[in-house]
């Protein structure tokens, strides 16, 4: 999926403010014994981050899991109420209710055991030559089993109207390709720890002992060659290198298999070119993976396909599987309660129908008509910052400004639901609604193959407490599960507003011009509208705001990879800037003290307690090899470190922590 969220999380109700101040600001949170200048993250924070550890359920426990437990409270009592049996239940009722049921009864799940899986799994194992494997192939993709590449559809990046069958890298397990290839003492270890875990699994599957480990050190071979063949993330971002369109012809070049076969046997329409986003990656996979026989595609299958279901299968599997993906990976010490799992496999599988009812109880024409207020500001301040750049010509600033009126801005909830009156769901089946969900968006993803591009479409579910900018739709949107308290409050201080809220628009709106967004107009097209000198102008800041995210250690030995995590260190940093301008357009120098601070600080404050946050080391870890996103505290630390503005409003002086001598800025 091409879009930039605002953090890699995935999961409200109106609240009363967050603290007895009178600004609304959570003063309780923050810990004044710290000097501002020295850590604000700390002296904003501190409190909070001394009083919530991470829940043993989470890896993870901040600002926006808190609003994310929240929300998922009003979600269960929608789905609770829709699942009770009566007469004249609607029908998107009894499709919630019923697939929450059914993910409920771990009685029935337990008692028919591996049975739903099995048909699959003899399959897989009757397999005896090439043919019968692509076969097997078209089925696992259709069911949505994510083996050996991923096909699907999405706008052409160079004509953004029309959306293209498109084949990408994929089918690994381990979060990231390093995972295989990395020799360090602590890559070695999870290497082993994922084998005695894929064992495990191929034990409870029924193999013997002997047949498991074999089984399990083939996938680790086979995914550690996909793995070889597969682009690291950084130079995946890069929407340049991800382009290339090529004949089927070409294609069958690159790989000698039945493409023909496998396109029409998973559903896509008919059509002539693709893009190929990696043609290295398919043409070393068709090279390297094994050929001459079909025994270690067998346990490659079979794992993936124990792998996704591990959700629906008997609790052995599912402990098993938190054992290895949650408490070893991301250091979770107990699986999240069923009901709240269960909520999130309603929302993930069926989220439109869920969207409809929680924006009934959870969003209101007020909240949308106060929020288009706020966009409207940041895009008039985000203008204003754009024509102030010393930095840039008139004719690149004149091309920006018509990409930021072109920029689409969706608040709540999508124009359109989707339909989801063809999957059948049944009370006592999770194993089958699951599959028939699956399979369902999948259909529905390839059946966009060949057709205009709908650019209204959301690409997150409407409680989720996040927002997104789509580079090839040019939208910034922000679903009503994040539209509250702490970061947006109508009743509270407009400072805090536009610190928090302010901030996270600003932040999306400015990765339209992110390293990445860039290279996108104002129509969502890739296509250069810098400058020569512009452009490596605007390489150069971005160079120094990726040295200085390297810099910061997220734990141990491991840093941030400031590459990584550019786009989205540049959107906090012209975001927080553009906010503020807006409050300051807004406050015309109407100063007022609330609760002892001024205005900027309260909106800095405001900025700084979104970002409270608390993760395990492990967490931490896999969050710097993976994620786009900074940890909280260098969100926070590593934006005002370069803003003036802010080491203004603290009187912070030359030489503190809080001011770089070396100071960034792009937007
Ligand atoms: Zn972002």
């Amino acid at each position: 999926m091409n879009y930039r969220p605002l953090l890699a999380l995935f999961a409200l109700p109106v609240l009363a403010l967050a603290a007895d101040s009178a600004s609304g600001l959570d003063t309780a949170a923050m810990n004044k014994s710290v000097d501002p200048c020295v850590d604000f993250h700390q002296y904003a924070c501190g409190n909070w981050i001394a009083h919530n550890p991470v829940p043993a359920d989470r890896a993870r426990w901040g600002r926006f899991t808190e609003l994310n437990d929240r929300n998922e409270k009003v979600l269960l009592d929608i789905i609770q109420g829709a699942a009770v049996e009566r007469p004249g239940r609607s029908a998107l009722d009894q499709k919630i209710g019923d697939f929450f049921t059914s993910c409920m009864d771990t009685a029935a799940i337990n008692k028919k055991g591996l049975a739903p899986l099995q048909p699959e799994l003899d399959r897989i194992n009757a397999m005896s030559n090439r043919e019968e494997v692509l076969v097997e192939l078209v089925r696992l993709h259709r069911r949505g089993v994510g083996v050996l590449f991923s096909f699907g559809a999405q706008p052409d990046a160079k004509d953004s109207t029309r959306t293209i069958a498109s084949l990408g890298q994929g089918g690994l397990s381990l979060p990231d390709r390093d995972y295989y290839l990395k020799t360090d003492p602590k890559s070695v270890e999870t290497r082993q720890r994922y084998v005695e875990h894929m064992k495990k699994m191929f034990r409870l599957a029924g193999d013997s002992p002997e047949n498991a480990a074999a089984k399990a050190q083939t996938v680790l071979d086979f995914e550690t060659t996909i793995a070889k063949a597969s682009a690291d993330r950084v130079s995946m971002r890069d929407p340049n290198k991800r382009y290339h369109i090529l004949s089927k012809q070409e294609l069958q070049a690159l790989a000698p298999w039945d493409w023909e076969g496998y396109f029409k046997g998973v559903g896509a329409p008919a059509f002539e070119t693709l893009n190929v986003s990696g043609p290295d990656f398919i043409k070393q996979i068709a090279a390297t993976l094994p050929t001459d026989t079909v025994n270690p595609w067998q346990a490659y299958f079979t794992w993936h396909l124990l792998r996704q279901a591990a959700a629906q299968l008997p609790e052995a599997f599912e402990n098993e599987s938190f054992d290895f993906w949650q408490r070893y990976l991301t250091g979770a010490k107990e699986p999240r309660p069923r009901s709240a799992r269960c909520v999130a496999v309603v929302d993930r599988s069926l989220g439109d129908l869920l969207g409809q009812k929680y924006i009934e109880v959870a969003f209101g024409p007020d909240a949308k008509a106060q929020i288009g207020q706020l966009v409207d500001a940041l895009d008039k301040a985000l203008g204003k910052d754009i024509q102030g750049l010393p930095w840039m010509t008139d004719t690149t600033k004149k091309a920006a400004l018509d990409k930021l009126k072109a920029i689409t801005n969706n608040v709540g909830y999508p124009k359109k639901w989707r339909d989801y009156s063809k999957v059948t769901v049944a009370r006592d089946d999770l194993f089958g609604n699951s599959l028939r969900a699956a399979e369902a968006i999948q259909q529905d993803r390839l059946q966009r193959i060949g057709k205009p591009t709908d650019k209204t479409e959301w690409s997150m579910t409407t409680p989720t407490v996040n927002a997104f900018y789509s580079p090839q739709n040019n939208s910034i949107n922000f679903p009503a599960g994040i539209l509250q308290s702490p970061f947006f409050d109508p009743r509270r201080d407009i400072a805090l507003n536009y610190g928090a809220a302010g901030m996270v628009i600003g932040h999306e709106m400015t990765h339209g011009f992110d390293d990445q967004g860039r290279k996108f107009d104002g129509d969502g097209n890739l296509r250069d509208w810098w400058t020569p000198k512009d452009g490596a102008e605007f390489e150069k800041r971005v160079a120094c705001v990726a040295d200085e995210y390297s810099g910061f250690t997220a734990v141990d030995d491991v840093k941030l990879n400031g590459r990584l995590t550019l786009g989205e260190n540049t959107a906090d940093n012209g975001g927080l800037r553009v906010a503020l301008m807006a409050l300051q357009d807004t406050l015309k120098g109407k100063e007022s003290l609330l609760d002892g601070f001024t205005p900027e600080q309260r909106f800095f404050l405001g900025f700084a307690q979104i970002w409270c946050e608390n993760s395990t080391p492990q967490s931490e870890r896999q969050q710097a090899l993976t994620n786009p996103h900074s940890p909280g505290r260098y969100r926070v630390d590593g934006t005002l470190q370069n803003m003036p503005e802010f080491q203004k409003a603290f009187s912070c002086k030359a030489g503190q922590p809080m001011v770089s001598s070396n100071a960034c800025r792009v937007w």
